[in-house]
């Protein structure tokens, strides 16, 4: 099977810049959003790196998968899932050895979430409150768990879903690409049935758009991902539009 990538970025109502960054590969079946934090524009800086270490990296492997590694391979985890912690630990590197170079940059990071597509596999890495979601039979459904404080406080049963969407806190990420050289990067694996549409944003959308507002615009729309991704957008935008907004939708082709 085949997967056919859209993907579109805003700079929403809010902001004057857009620190959030995406790229989709189809050469590499590779799709990655990146939001990038930091003042005097470092937040881009970290994003568009991320986003383009780990492209690389993906592309130096592919097909060339007995070079050696930069980091130890994991046997826990599929191949894929290893080129995407491996990509990502390099793109945390690169951020990293950037600001030790330049102090304006200092406390420049970035989230990620990455997936990469096999036959009918799709594997899901993520640091971050940047979120993946499946789209099958008229029900979205989060796939990733946000690295973030009011998270840990919705699972500790401290605060609703709800809450936690419109909470002061909302924005503070527990871990991120650019903030410490260990990083626990998060991998979901999952086989996907033709159909299938796999959303990759950034919490610009998710924490705009309450989850049932964008499962009914994936019901009106799933036919046709580029004009989805304009109608998500344009609800975040609709309901103030605080952040900047990407959108990656992948849909698995019969
Ligand atoms: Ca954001």
């Amino acid at each position: 099977m085949t997967c056919i990538f859209f993907g579109k970025t805003d700079v929403g109502m809010k902001r004057n810049h857009n620190e959030d960054a995406f790229l989709t590969d189809p050469g590499l079946n590779f799709a990655v959003v990146a939001d990038g934090m930091g003042g005097h524009a470092a937040g881009e800086v970290a994003s568009e790196l991320a986003v383009d270490r780990i492209s690389s990296f993906l592309g130096q492997v592919k097909g060339n998968e007995d070079i050696t590694w930069p980091y130890k391979y994991d046997i826990a985890f599929s191949l894929n899932a290893n080129k995407l912690m491996v990509g990502i630990k390099l793109a945390n590197d690169a951020i990293l050895s950037k600001v030790a170079g330049d102090s304006k940059l200092n406390g420049m990071g970035t989230t990620i979430v990455a997936a990469l597509f096999e036959g009918d596999n799709a594997t899901i890495a993520h640091v971050g409150d940047s979120r993946a979601y499946l789209y099958r039979k008229n029900r979205l459904s989060l796939l990733t768990n946000d690295h973030s404080w009011v998270s840990e406080q919705v699972r500790r049963g401290l605060i609703t879903e709800e809450q936690a969407r419109v909470h002061p806190m909302k924005n503070v990420v527990t871990q991120a690409l650019g903030g410490a050289e260990r990083l626990s990067v998060e991998i979901d694996e999952l086989p996907l049935k033709p159909g299938d549409l796999l959303l990759l944003c950034s919490d610009g959308l998710n924490s705009m758009v309450p989850g049932n507002v964008m499962e009914e615009v994936f019901a009106e729309y799933h036919q046709n991902p580029e004009e989805l991704i304009d109608r998500l957008i344009h609800e975040a935008n609709e309901r103030g539009g605080d952040d900047n907004i990407t959108v990656v939708v992948v849909r698995e082709e019969p």
